[in-house]
């Protein structure tokens, strides 16, 4: 059961230190109190966990302090859609406003490698006004003998870079629940030059160790990269894990499906599960067009594969693009195939603008008779 209060109600307010004493009362009710800061107001919803079926709702609807109760009854407890005014109002870090009506790229590195490639790449996406990236230090391979990631050795260049190029937040995959103090530790140490967002990648898309282990902290948003060999429903599952220890600063990661049918791509391109997850959910949808086409076809009028997914992805609605690049492809320690070269990106910033625009023209038309 969730008790949505009235908009601006202080957090320390005393109406809700009676609805939590409330709640406590019941049997086996215990409670969580989620608050969120809009970009013009700030929220509060209470959670009641436990046996709710046996607790009423109504001395909870007469509390002046309550805007009003839900029962939730579908299987989405924390990332589901329960309360309109609430639903598109995701979470802010580091000043950047990531929801389910904001549209962010994150162009950056698959790979760490040189510190080089790391400040020519930050350097064009200042350029381009571009304050969000990727980046990898942690790289689950699929052979032992690839190119493993140079893990927390990269972390304070990486990290003094991102502060110099104005970088807010950084993309990073984590692969054991130890990386995320090192990463916690190398930030202290750089004066918190970056955020960095937590990456959950799709061969980790059920490993409920690691998945509660970002969901019990609550600093670092994440970004989970939905299962390439697993339904929807359970990838969405996996976020309610994340959601479920505290954390409910996540965004759903669509990156394509594992089948031959999706040959010559890498992977069966899934962008039309955009407006699913956002119609069951809250949370934000991001798109990697990267891991999607693997590869640099292009269509006949010359533009990239990977560009006319992305825009697939955007024109419906996806909130976030998550996309490889590289100063020199040809020499990437990973994924040197699917990244587009650093001279491509103001073409692919131009092209995503249009697709967003289109997506708000197609809005914009459907909210009239
Ligand atoms: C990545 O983003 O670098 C990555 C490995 O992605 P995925 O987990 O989607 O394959
Ligand atoms: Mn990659």
């Amino acid at each position: 059961m969730i008790i949505v209060l009235k908009p601006d109600l202080a957090a320390d307010a005393p109406e809700l230190a009676r609805l939590l004493d409330l709640a406590r009362s019941f049997p086996g009710i215990s409670t969580e109190v989620h608050r969120i800061e809009g970009a013009t107001r700030a929220l509060t919803e209470v959670y009641l966990l436990g046996p709710t079926h046996a607790v009423p709702t109504r001395p909870f609807e007469e509390s002046d302090a309550v805007e009003k109760v839900v029962r939730i009854t579908q299987k989405y407890r924390f990332i589901g859609r329960h309360d309109p005014g609430l639903d598109a109002v995701g979470f802010e870090y580091r000043g950047v406003r990531l929801s389910q009506e904001t549209f962010t790229m994150f162009p950056g590195l698959c790979a760490v490698d040189t510190p080089a490639h790391v400040d020519e790449t930050f350097a064009a996406l200042g350029r381009l006004g571009v304050r969000t990236t990727r980046a990898g230090a942690y790289k689950p391979r699929t052979s032992p003998y690839d190119f493993q990631g140079l893990g927390k050795a990269c972390l304070p260049w990486l990290f003094e870079s991102a502060g110099k190029h104005g970088v807010r937040i950084v993309t990073m995959e984590v692969t054991h629940e130890s990386q995320i103090d090192e990463i916690r530790r190398a930030l202290a140490d750089s004066g918190d030059a970056t955020g960095v967002m937590l990456q959950i990648g799709t061969r980790n898309a059920q490993n409920f160790e690691l998945l509660r282990a970002v969901g019990a902290q609550t600093e670092h948003p994440v970004l989970y990269k939905r299962g390439m060999g697993i339904t929807l429903e359970e990838s969405l599952n996996a976020c309610e894990y994340i959601a479920s220890g505290g954390n409910r600063k996540i965004i759903f990661g669509l990156r394509g499906v594992k089948s031959i049918l999706g040959e010559p791509h890498r992977n069966f391109v899934d962008f039309a599960h955009v407006s699913v997850v956002k119609r069951l959910t809250r949370l934000p949808v991001c798109v990697d067009p990267s891991h999607s086409v693997g590869r640099r076809g292009a269509g006949p009028e010359g533009l990239l594969d990977i560009f006319h997914v992305a825009a697939q992805g955007v024109i419906s609605g996806a909130n976030m693009v998550l996309v490889d690049c590289h100063p020199r492809p040809e020499v990437a320690l990973c994924d040197g195939p699917q990244a587009l070269r650093l001279e491509e990106l103001p073409h692919l910033v131009d092209d995503m603008a249009i697709c967003r625009r289109a997506y708000e023209e197609r809005v914009a038309r459907a909210k009239r008779p």
